[in-house]
């Protein structure tokens, strides 16, 4: 490394999706913290149309800034949809700067919003892995482990209640059988007793 990229405030590290650009000083909110650079390519050339990739930060109408080659390290910067820096596009000058919105201290990854055409084309199809889409993702997720949670906890509920139900009227009904089937031979013998009690039988005893 040469003395002139220590001193920038900068690096490239590992991120959560591969390489990502990290603070090593603290950035000040508004200050410029990288150029985005690379060829021009001009839309109305045909050779120029024909080139495609995930680096292309298009200026206007007319010219596109081909940030794929290798001294362009802004292009490490990933993409977020709350980031601390911004795209800073002077169209005129065919120039993009890279500027912090936030201030940002040495450790954080340094990002900034890639645009909706680029989100919708790339991001949206595998799920942008950005912190704030992450934190959402993580809230959703336990947001329906809960909901799943509470529906089974009513089903339970539900089934236990339906069992206990039906121990009680099982009972009841075991209750009533066996009562009726209890008070009939007492009755009977109830009758039989009244019967027999009526009869001389007993008196006589
Ligand atoms: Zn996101």
């Amino acid at each position: 490394m040469s003395a002139i990229s220590s001193n920038k405030p900068y690096r490239v590290g590992r991120s959560k999706t591969g390489l990502g650009l990290f603070a090593t000083k603290p950035i000040k909110k508004g200050a410029k913290i990288i150029r985005y650079f690379g060829p021009l390519l001009d839309s109305r050339k045909k050779k120029d149309d024909a080139i495609e990739n995930k680096y292309l930060f298009e200026l206007n109408d007319r010219w596109t800034i081909d940030g794929s080659i290798r001294a362009n390290v802004a292009r490490y910067i990933n993409h977020a949809c709350r980031p601390n820096a911004e795209s800073d596009v002077k169209p005129r000058k065919r120039k993009v700067f890279i500027r912090a919105i936030k201030n940002i201290e040495p450790g954080d990854e340094i990002n900034y919003d890639y645009g909706t055409d680029y989100f919708k084309a790339y991001l949206k199809p595998i799920g942008c892995k950005c912190a704030a889409c992450e934190r959402k993702r993580k809230k959703k997720r336990a947001e329906a482990r809960a909901e799943r949670q509470r529906l089974k906890e009513k089903a339970e509920r539900k089934v236990r209640r339906k069992a206990e139900k039906l121990a009680k009227q099982g009972a009841g009904k075991k209750a009533g059988n066996g009562a009726k089937a209890t008070r009939k031979p007492n009755g009977a013998a109830k009758g039989g007793n009244g019967r027999l009690a009526n009869g001389h039988d007993r008196a006589s005893a």
